[in-house]
């Protein structure tokens, strides 16, 4: 594809054909959706149709080498001929130049050039410059009057052709010009440096929009092509797609971890800044989890493979990325509206300017003048209106800023995402785990039993040891620190946003937070936990259908960086709400702790979802941050879910965006970036629109009548390039900024 008319193109053509339901192509990452009845219609009919008008589709299957291919493969064509265009380009302009001021300046001298070798000369460099060079265009044309398909190539074609033609015949049959009565002027200028500029821009943007795209080489890169397996009681070295599930993988000093896993044997510190962007290498131990593409540092270990090929999470994150850079910002459809119906709309411009000027124009000027004007004019329309910046505006940004959160541990699922949350004035965080470890650790044990406290807590844990809440966890760690065996258990039963029930020994238990004991309706005296919940611990309450049995406490330690994190939401003028279901006074502990504006305490998983409506009721534009598994309800329908992953084992899929190693740190960090990026986008779009809104009334020749200014072609070819290449380059910046 050329420009972002080619994917209207491709769009309209892929629709109209039978069995197609759904078609989108997006011209930054060159990919194509479509969604069609397999049994009826296939990749090799849109193909066809395509060829037709000079594209042709890849499928899926090592789509990323054969893209890399052929941009690569465009990249040294455009080369190629970048070099042997600039140097002729630049004579031209400098000839033209000179020209234009000897006829200003009368002290400049003539150029030394009899007319009639300038223009053979600049004949057959156009010649070149036409049919090998502007091949493209030629086509552009071609295709135009065979399918009445009209891209950017169209309009070079159309304007450089014309002023080519005109130019030979001039050169050819003299007769002609005397005839019409025009001067022996050619305008094979015209041609030579509108297809020099435009190459050398397109040269510039190929160059550049490979950079925009290098975040998912450089994950690609981070593959190991090897693994060190144990085969039959021996080490083998074998090839990473040879590795299967259970095999045992021993990981050297410095090598790449080759697939995912988890850790049996051995110990050591590995580097996952690739992958979470954490720069403090992580110390592994036996039953942690370790992932592909990480670098293990001086420690030796096996691990069991869990997950290869496809299914690991680098492979993952890299479909992930691939999917978001391809994806669509809400924001581009205007763009997409407008290059739809451009080329058309330019077409018909520039064909009522030449028909003003030769009426209009004839009138004022006489013929000769009004035509060689008209045919500038015609030309100028042609070139300067060219789409193509209005494509990459927004694509080659979100290319950047996914690929940019990405190399930061922050995982976007689309662009609409991106965009969203640039509006986010409200994020409503879970307690647990995102402003506090989410390890807390039992603190102390109120027994009013008649059982020991290693009973209790036996009970407990062999009914919390069913559950997956991290209370839960910290009370079965407790357990094992302290050698106290687990009961089996007979029934287990979650309770949602309270607690579990289960039945040990014949007797039915309940262990969870106030609610379910008041549920219960038995006495609990709540004053005596009261001034341990005011310093932000837990209670967990054991009880039978009777009577409490005793309170646990739990405390979970504040994460430092909360503190810091919320200060620079508050910064970026975001109000930050604790939704948890943890009782009131812990909670009001922790937010002034950590800072934060407001607390909605004690509620059950599916208030949280009524609380995100409510607030979006009220007109915020909400973000909901929490640990993705049982907030899964809130977080959809949040205007951004954002899924604090907890390590690197997280389902990647289950919000719009992905946190890596669950620092609310990263929160910041992503709305920056969306900030940034959006920003982008709409100076792009800027810049993308004015040199045409601009551009095109210039080149019509608008401001001839009064001040006798007239946009040279050879300028409208300079200023579309250069907005190529500006907003290209302006998306690139976004890759340097801070975050
Ligand atoms: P949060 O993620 O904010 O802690 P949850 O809905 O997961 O919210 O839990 C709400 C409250 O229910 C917890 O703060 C805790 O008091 C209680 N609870 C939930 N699950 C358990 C459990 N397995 N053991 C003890 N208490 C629990
Ligand atoms: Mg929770």
């Amino acid at each position: 594809m050329h420009c972002a008319s080619c994917a209207q193109i491709i769009t309209k053509k892929i629709s109209s054909l039978p069995h197609v339901n759904e078609t989108r192509v997006n011209y930054g990452s060159e990919k194509a959706t479509i969604d069609f009845d397999e049994s009826h219609t296939g990749v090799h009919i849109f193909n066809n149709e395509i060829q037709k008008l000079g594209y042709s589709l890849l499928e899926e299957d090592n789509t990323h080498d054969h893209t890399k291919q052929n941009s690569d493969n465009e990249l040294a064509e455009l080369e190629k001929k970048t070099h042997f265009m600039l140097p002729v380009t630049v004579v031209i302009f400098l000839l033209m130049m000179w020209d234009i001021f000897s006829k200003l300046f009368p002290q400049i001298p003539n150029l030394p050039i009899p007319m009639r070798l300038f223009n053979t000369l600049s004949m057959i460099v156009a010649t070149v410059a036409l049919f090998w060079v502007g091949k493209q265009y030629i086509e552009g044309v071609t295709r135009f009057i065979r399918f009445r398909v009209a891209n950017m190539d169209t309009l070079i074609g159309i304007g450089t052709i014309v002023a080519y033609v005109y130019s030979t015949l001039i050169t050819l049959l003299p007769q002609i010009g005397t005839l019409l009565r025009v001067p022996e002027y050619t305008y094979f200028d015209v041609t030579i440096v509108v297809i020099g500029f435009i190459t050398l821009g397109k040269y510039l943007e190929a160059r550049s929009k490979k950079k925009t795209g290098d975040a998912i080489e450089k994950l690609l890169g981070l593959q190991a092509k090897m693994a060190l397996v144990i085969r039959n009681g021996k080490e083998v070295e074998i090839k990473i797609e040879e590795v299967i599930h259970d095999d045992l993988v021993i990981v050297k000093p410095g090598t790449k971890i080759p697939v995912d896993g988890v850790l049996v044997e051995g110990s050591s510190y590995v580097d996952e800044s690739m992958i979470t962007g954490e720069p403090i290498p992580v110390n592994k131990n036996s039953g942690d989890v370790v992932v592909a593409g990480t670098l293990n540092t001086t420690g030796v270990f096996t691990f069991k493979t869990t997950k290869i090929g496809s299914e690991t999470m680098l492979s993952q994150i890299i479909d992930m990325v691939e999917e978001a850079q391809g994806s669509k910002a809400p924001i581009e459809a205007l763009a997409d509206k407008i290059s739809g119906i451009f080329v058309p709309t330019v077409l018909l411009i520039s064909t009522l300017t030449l028909v003003v000027w030769l009426t209009l124009g004839t009138q004022y000027l006489g013929l000769t003048q009004a035509l060689s004007l008209g045919l500038l004019s015609f030309v100028s329309v042609l070139v300067i209106a060219c789409p193509c910046a209005l494509g990459l505006a927004t694509p080659t940004a979100i290319i950047v800023g996914v690929g940019k959160g990405a190399k930061n541990g922050i995982l976007i699922k689309d662009a609409a995402t991106l965009e969203h949350l640039h509006k986010v004035d409200t994020i409503v965080v879970d307690k647990t785990g995102t402003l506090t470890r989410g390890k807390p650790e039992l603190i102390s044990i109120k027994n009013i039993s008649d059982k020991t406290d290693a009973e209790l807590i036996s009970i407990i844990a062999s009914l919390e040891n069913k559950s997956e809440h991290p209370i839960a966890h910290a009370i079965v760690t407790h357990a094992k620190e302290k050698n106290i065996q687990l009961a089996s258990i007979e029934t287990f039963e979650a309770i949602k946003g309270k607690g579990v029930k289960g039945i040990v020994k014949g007797i039915e238990y309940f262990v969870g937070n106030v609610t379910l004991i008041q549920d219960l309706k038995i006495s609990l005296d709540i004053p005596s936990f009261t001034k341990d919940t005011l310093e932000g611990k837990t209670p967990v309450i054991i009880a039978t259908k009777d009577k409490v049995l005793g309170v646990v406490m739990v405390a979970d330690a504040i994460k430092e960086e909360a503190i810091e994190a919320i200060k620079n939401l508050h910064a970026l003028g975001i109000k930050v709400v604790m939704l948890t279901g943890d009782n009131k006074n812990t909670a009001e502990y922790i937010a002034k702790q950590v800072g934060i504006d407001e607390v909605v305490a004690e509620v059950l998983p599916e208030d949280k979802l009524n609380k995100i409506k409510s607030l979006q009721k009220a007109g915020m534009v909400v973000a909901m941050a929490g640990d993705g598994v049982n907030d899964a309800p809130a977080l959809a329908q949040a205007d951004v879910g954002i899924a604090m992953g907890t390590g690197t084992d997280v389902a990647i899929e289950s919000a719009g965006i992905t946190l890596l190693h669950g620092d609310i740190s990263k929160l910041v960090k992503a709305v920056r970036l969306s900030k940034i990026t959006m920003r982008g986008i709409k100076q792009n779009l800027f810049w993308a629109f004015i040199y045409n809104i601009v551009g095109i009334p210039l080149a019509a020749g608008i401001l001839y009548p009064a001040f006798g200014l007239l946009l040279n072609p050879i300028f409208a070819g300079f200023a579309m390039a250069m907005s190529s290449v500006s907003v290209v380059s302006n998306s690139l910046r976004i890759k340097a900024m801070k975050i």
